[in-house]
């Protein structure tokens, strides 16, 4: 008798990589890419994230997740606002990816897949680390510099770092208007 609860072999074709991607940064690229040559199909989920007041609205999130991954075949964005274990089921993805940087990531990621597996036992989490040039990019740090008109071009997609000039100007002539 093996050590196993369970032998039964859970679907593995499908992945769900989940963020808030506001925006996405080369390091959440570089594990959409990574893990699109390990899958048979990648879902890049959008999480809505009211409650962390994104730079960018879920729609225009979702947007630019395509405008990055529509060459990908095996790559789908989607955007979603609810519990990631529901999204994830309603998929039919039994594995959820999370990119891990520093030792800073560990605690609240090794929290989550806790969490996440008592909520739904059927479905793992499993980790991509990046290349080490994208091992300190933040989305908040991009969004920081980008607000005092610094140079993100080596953090995103140039169209990306763009989308940060323009959104960063309005939010500046927003602010002095008021
Ligand atoms: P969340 O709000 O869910 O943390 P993020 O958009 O910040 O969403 O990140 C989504 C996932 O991508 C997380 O697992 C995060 O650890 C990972 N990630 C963020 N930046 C990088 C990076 N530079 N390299 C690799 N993974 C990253």
């Amino acid at each position: 008798m093996s050590f196993c609860a369970s032998s039964a072999v859970l679907p593995q074709g499908k992945v769900v990589y989940a963020g808030t991607f506001d925006p996405f940064t080369r390091g959440h690229e570089d594990i959409v890419c990574r893990s699109a040559r390990l899958f048979d199909r990648v879902i890049v989920a959008v999480a809505a994230s009211e409650h962390k007041s994104p730079f960018f609205s879920l729609d225009e999130r979702v947007a630019m997740g395509k405008m990055l991954f529509g060459d990908l075949a095996n790559v789908d964005v989607m955007g979603f606002s609810t519990l990631l274990v529901d999204f994830a089921k309603a998929q039919g993805a039994h594995v959820s990816l999370r990119g891990l940087r520093a030792a800073s990531d560990f605690e609240y990621e090794f929290q989550l897949a806790g969490m996440n597996r008592q909520l739904w036992p059927e479905m793992e989490t499993i980790f991509l680390t990046p290349a080490d040039q994208y091992m300190f990019v933040s989305a908040s740090m991009v969004r920081e510099i980008a607000r005092f008109g610094g140079d993100v071009s080596r953090f995103v997609d140039p169209r990306v770092a763009e989308q940060l000039r323009q959104r960063s100007a309005k939010k500046t002539t927003t602010a002095k208007n008021a």
